[in-house]
């Protein structure tokens, strides 16, 4: 390979706030909680560490507070190696945040305040074009405006850059500007709620995914948790299969997948073996606890990916 990947994601960043307690307080109840812990998070940034983590070249476009979780996000992407040059720091407004709340069972309570991730807009990008006309791949999601995504597509298309779309989290989306992508990667809920359809059995998956053919997109990815993925075009879908492996904790596993998937791809491995690729470090993201940080770096990955061989 010549160079590595070139991979830009114009997405979000946020910091997860996660306290542990034994309990939720009541209303107007303070209480002591067990410990916390604070990790970088976001969809677009822990995609974007993934495919650093992978090997490649990544500019981030994104937008963060002008406050101590802005500067440590940015402080973040720059020890990874990450091009930090469009991470723009807007004044009057908090970095995307997410307290999160465990209580003694595992059981969670978030909520999402979005702050400067809803301030990214197609203007950013017009700002960032010299950059993403130099990359292979951009990548987005839905936490940051949708004007801003259908305008990236549209960026995308023009300029002939590849363009993932994941459409997380699940929202109400005007499909049509979305199905020009290259490729578009829904979890089963995502899948269900764009499509109307249900997503419970690998042939229910593949009717969800010619819903979205029919309604022009091309080619489709749906990740099934502990099953895999399938890949789908208008032609004919597949399954490709998962790893098997013991999971502490599933969160980030599909961004562990999109990240990874976009750097196979770029290295010119087939569609199939870049998402069974992706199958694998997604699953090895599941067999430790966090986002960010359960993601393997490459030698890590390829150490596993020989020692299970082509086999499943
Ligand atoms: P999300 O994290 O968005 O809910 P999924 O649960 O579909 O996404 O997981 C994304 C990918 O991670 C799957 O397609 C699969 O490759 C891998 N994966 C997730 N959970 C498991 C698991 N329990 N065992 C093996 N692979 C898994």
């Amino acid at each position: 390979m010549a160079r590595p990947p070139r991979i830009a994601v114009v997405g979000s960043a946020n910091t997860d706030l996660t306290t542990f307690a034994d309990a939720f307080p009541r209303p107007g109840e303070t209480i002591f909680g067990k410990s916390f812990d604070l990790g970088f998070g976001g969809k677009g940034a822990n995609q974007a560490v993934a495919a650093r983590l992978c090997g490649a070249d990544v500019v981030m476009v994104a937008k963060v507070g002008n406050d101590l979780f802005g500067a440590a996000t940015v402080k973040n992407f720059a020890a990874l190696g990450i091009d930090t040059t469009h991470v723009g720091v807007v004044d009057g407004v908090s970095s995307g945040v997410a307290p999160i709340f465990v209580d003694a069972d595992g059981q969670n309570r978030i909520i999402v305040v979005k702050g400067a991730n809803d301030l990214l807009k197609p203007a950013d990008v017009d700002a960032a074009a010299a950059a993403l006309r130099g990359v292979d791949t951009i990548i987005l999601q839905f936490e940051i405006p949708l004007e801003t995504v259908y305008y990236t597509v549209q960026f995308a298309r023009e300029h002939k850059i590849r363009c993932i779309v994941n459409p997380a989290p699940a929202l109400p989306a005007d499909l049509a500007p979305l199905s020009v992508a290259d490729y578009f990667i829904p979890n089963e809920t995502e899948a269900e709620a764009l499509s109307g359809l249900p997503v419970r059995s690998i042939e229910e998956a593949g009717a969800c995914a010619a819903s979205f053919h029919k309604r022009g997109f091309q080619k489709v990815i749906l990740t099934l948790g502990s099953r895999g993925s399938l890949l789908s075009s208008a032609a004919a879908s597949e399954l490709v299969a998962p790893f098997p492996v013991a999971p502490k904790d599933t969160t980030g596993a599909g961004d562990a997948f999109i990240g990874s998937f976009s750097v196979f791809l770029a290295e010119d491995a087939s569609e199939k073996e870049a998402l069974s690729r992706a199958n694998l470090y997604a699953a090895l993201s599941t067999t430790r606890v966090g986002t960010q940080k359960s993601f393997p770096p490459r030698s890590e990955f390829e150490a596993e990916r020989s020692r299970r061989g082509a086999k499943h």
